[in-house]
């Protein structure tokens, strides 16, 4: 039985990477910050085969008491500060965990798999935040960086450092560039899934504005299932690289407030939706759009949900829990 060790367990791709691995047969352990974090208990209830086993991105010899205890062949490396607007007002706790914890969790590898011939495989979970103010577009393997956010800062160090550990000492390392991903388990945080809540609560009554940031920013937006199969199909290769993984597609907020509106039954959501200034980001992004060829050439890899079916599955399981809840 293969056996995957994965940071940032409890947030999203970690939950679906967890399904996915264990359905292939995986023995799945899962890293815990925390002496007593608020997710593990309801993790505990949907994901029981995973094991939990405690650390700390910020701490390196619990990453390498992690190692030892789990003694992974795949380790896929998740954990993160990953939100944007965070980053900004967090920069040097950004900076730690998305930035430094991964040249932690890379040692740790190199400790526990041994400085000759180590078998660990290991994943980064890099971003499009990298290229930032870009310099082509579509966005590829190739393409410089030019980050805009502290998040994207700490994301360019960690890329670099899992390519120098790859070509140091001859880690089978892959950084997936990944673009923006979503689905029902997206944080509340994150845009796409503060619309599909606010549409079905405002649809069943129990919130009556949404307030939002810059309605025009546009993104490659596709489901996370799909991209955690891209992280797994990376560590299967016979050679270690790295990969951009997109739709290729972009769209805006703004449509994706006319689809979830519209799923939610609510016929304009201008009526609904007021613009604050205070969520706009200090340095925006410009067009990101990502080139999956690469991926799709050498990984096999295509995404199975397009950006509408996207949507409507984000609101309908919105509109599921919301009303659920307003049951109890
Ligand atoms: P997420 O839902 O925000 O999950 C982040 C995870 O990191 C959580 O499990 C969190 O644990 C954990 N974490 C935070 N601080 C930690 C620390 N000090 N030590 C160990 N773990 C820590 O993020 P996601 O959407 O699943 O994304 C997964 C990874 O892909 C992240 O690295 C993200 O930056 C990157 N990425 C995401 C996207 C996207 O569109 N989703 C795109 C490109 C790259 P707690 O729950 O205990 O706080």
């Amino acid at each position: 039985m293969p056996r995957a060790f994965i940071t940032g367990i409890t947030g999203q791709d970690g939950q679906h990477l967890a399904e996915f691995l264990h359905s292939k047969g995986y023995q799945v352990f899962g890293m815990l910050k925390g002496q007593n974090n608020p997710r593990a208990l309801q993790f505990r209830d949907e994901f029981p085969y995973v094991e939990l086993v405690p650390g700390d991105l910020a701490d390196l010899p619990s990453l390498v008491s992690a190692l030892e205890y789990a003694q992974p062949d795949e380790v896929y490396n998740l954990g993160a500060i990953s939100f944007v607007a965070m980053s900004f007002g967090q920069a040097e706790l950004t900076s730690n965990i998305t930035g430094l914890g991964v040249l932690r969790m890379l040692e740790a590898v190199r400790m526990v798999g041994g400085t000759q011939n180590n078998k660990i495989r290991f994943y980064q979970a890099s971003s499009s935040e990298m290229f930032g103010k870009v310099r082509e577009v579509p966005q590829n393997e190739l393409t410089p960086f030019h980050p805009r956010s502290p998040y994207g800062c700490a994301k360019v160090f960690g890329h670099d450092i899992t390519v120098n550990y790859r070509e140091s000492y001859d880690i089978f390392a892959c950084s997936g560039i990944l673009f923006n991903h979503e689905g029902p388990r997206r944080g509340l945080e994150f845009v796409t899934r503060k619309i599909s809540n606010a549409a079905a609560r405002i649809k069943l009554g129990v919130q009556d504005e949404l307030v939002m940031g810059n309605l025009d920013a546009k993104r490659d937006w596709g489901f996370a299932g799909d991209y955690v199969r891209a992280m797994w199909l990376m560590l299967q290769q016979d050679a270690p690289d790295d990969y951009v993984v997109a739709t290729g597609e972009t769209h805006s907020i703004e449509e994706f407030l006319t689809l979830a509106f519209a799923e939610a039954g609510l016929d304009d959501w201008h009526r609904y939706v007021r613009q604050d200034p205070k969520f706009f980001r200090p340095a925006e992004v410009d067009f990101l759009i990502g080139d999956p060829k690469k991926a799709q050439d050498k990984l096999g890899w295509t995404r199975e949900v397009d950006f509408p079916a996207l949507v409507r599955m984000m609101v309908r399981h919105d509109l599921e829990v919301e009303a659920s809840r307003l049951k109890k």
